[in-house]
């Protein structure tokens, strides 16, 4: 049986992200931060509670986040 959490599917448009972190700070794990590039990617998922990814995707000032 899968959870909503499996279910889920993130996307994470790096080309408007502008490396505010706002995302790994909500759902660290699910969320990573790339310092080289200074943007955020999505890590793994499970590594952080539904309701925190989805605090990180109405927290996200450019709006890159987007959960499916
Ligand atoms: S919150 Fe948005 S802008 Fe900030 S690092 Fe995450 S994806 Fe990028």
């Amino acid at each position: 049986m899968s959870s909503p959490e499996q279910a889920i599917h993130v996307i994470l448009d790096q080309s408007i992200c502008i490396g505010a972190g706002n995302c790994v700070r909500m759902a660290p794990g699910a969320f990573v931060f790339d310092k080289d590039r200074q943007i955020a990617d999505v890590g793994d998922l499970s590594a952080a509670e539904f309701e925190r990814v989805s605090l990180a995707e109405r927290s996200c000032p450019t709006g890159a986040i987007y959960i499916e």
